[in-house]
């Protein structure tokens, strides 16, 4: 069944995640032709993202999406940092607690009624100058001038478009999530914070404490290995093993049991290979991964978004034919080109920072500290001293 008849569409876009869904939303409302394809009608709950800080916000801001996005999630502007037990101080921030699931639907609904949303897997594609077929998996197809590739970690269509994946570094970081709850009833003191690891040994980067709507939820940002006895202590026990592994934690976040599933993530570090190609382009995960205790995956994707979908799309679609000097402009792209490496330098950055033992990365490290002690005592939280006081 040919599901787009005579008229051709300008943009076909292959999957619906953070950067996919925006996608669509953007070049929709800018009057183009598109259609979203995705396995899900609604994303579904899945341990990704779950807080958005600043340069995300901004991003989604001046696309003119991020009041839609957030509405009714509170704005915190204060993320209190802790340490070796101490409240290093409180620094003001941009934090909005939302989980994966809800950023990806809240965008979905703001899809105009003229996209065609089609539900299911893509399981062929025939891309070129003129035409990019996209076959699903049902037997449908849909035609464009335009295919984005915005399929995140999933390889298949990729490869069938003959892009290789570098692999930069396997099993790069491990990322926790569970919920929090205060040990003796009441509630958290902060609503953001962020809690430092300082033992090389523990190899944990910290832990990002933040509210999402009546829970506080934790992501604790590691450089282990899956594969460690820790790693499954921690899934089995997760008070005793983090009491041991951060044993200050409890004095800055107040005593906490941790309630529900401890959810755990790999994350491998790639970049992609021989994408300069006629018809299509990638964007987000599907062309490069962030590390998330780096907190860049969702810049990466909304950067993309943004460049590709402003700048070189509205241009592509005014002239005929989708040639790979069209396609290279957006990999050139000065904006998208420092967004990626930035990803990549923070990703290598925080596992250095977090792991390494020579006497640079230690000095370093007390360089941080002095700094962010010296922050503290020139900006004293009016909470802590009072806690203090009492
Ligand atoms: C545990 C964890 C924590 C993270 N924390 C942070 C953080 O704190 N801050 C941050 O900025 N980033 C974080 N990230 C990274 C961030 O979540 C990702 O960079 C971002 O979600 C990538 O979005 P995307 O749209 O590229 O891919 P995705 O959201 O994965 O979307 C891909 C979509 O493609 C669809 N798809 C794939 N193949 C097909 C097919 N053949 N046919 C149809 N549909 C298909 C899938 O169903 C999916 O909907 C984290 C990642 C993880 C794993």
């Amino acid at each position: 069944m040919l599901c787009q008849g005579v008229r051709m569409l300008d943009v076909i876009v292959v999957g619906g995640g953070l950067s996919g869904t925006i996608a669509a939303v953007v070049l929709a409302r800018a009057g183009h032709r598109v259609a979203l394809v995705d396995r899900h009608r609604i994303y579904p709950p899945d341990f990704r993202a779950e807080h958005m800080d600043e340069p995300q916000a901004d991003a989604l801001r001046r696309l003119g999406l991020l009041d839609a996005i957030t509405a009714g999630v509170p704005c915190v502007r204060q993320v209190a940092v802790g340490r070796r037990g101490r409240l290093l101080g409180t620094w003001p921030t941009i934090n909005y607690g939302m989980r994966y699931d809800s950023i990806v639907n809240a965008a979905r609904a703001l899809l105009p009624p003229g996209v065609q949303l089609l539900i299911g897997r893509v399981a062929n594609v025939q891309t070129g100058t003129q035409e990019q077929r996209v076959l699903l998996a049902d037997g449908r197809v849909v035609t464009g001038r335009l295919l984005i590739v915005a399929t995140g970690l999933g390889f298949a269509l990729c490869s069938k478009l003959g892009v290789t994946r570098e692999m930069l570094h396997k099993g790069h970081s491990l990322t926790f999530g569970f919920d929090l709850v205060p040990a003796t009833g009441g509630h958290f003191l902060y609503p953001f914070t962020v809690y430092q690891g300082d033992r090389v040994a523990e190899r944990i980067d910290y832990l990002a404490a933040f509210e999402i709507g009546a829970t506080m939820r934790a992501n604790l940002f590691t450089f282990r290995d899956y594969r460690e006895p820790w790693t499954e202590a921690l899934e089995q026990e997760p008070e005793r093993v983090l009491n041991q592994s951060l044993p200050g934690l409890a004095k800055v976040l107040g005593p906490f049991r941790v309630a529900g599933p401890v959810h755990v993530r790999a994350t491998d570090l790639y970049t992609s290979d021989g994408f300069r190609q006629p018809g299509f382009v990638l964007i987000g995960d599907a062309f490069q991964t962030a590390c998330p205790a780096a907190g860049k995956g969702m810049t990466r994707a909304l950067t993309d978004v943004e460049q590709l979908c402003t700048v070189h799309v509205p241009r592509w679609l005014a002239t005929p034919g989708m040639g790979v000097e069209k396609i290279s402009a957006f990999y050139d792209d000065a904006a998208k080109q420092a967004s990626d490496a930035q990803a990549m330098h923070t990703a290598h950055y925080r596992r250095a920072v977090t792991t390494e033992t020579g006497l640079r990365w230690t000095l370093h490290r007390q360089r941080l500290l002095a700094t962010a002690v010296a922050r503290g005592l020139a900006q004293r939280s009016p909470a802590w001293l009072h806690r203090q006081a009492a």
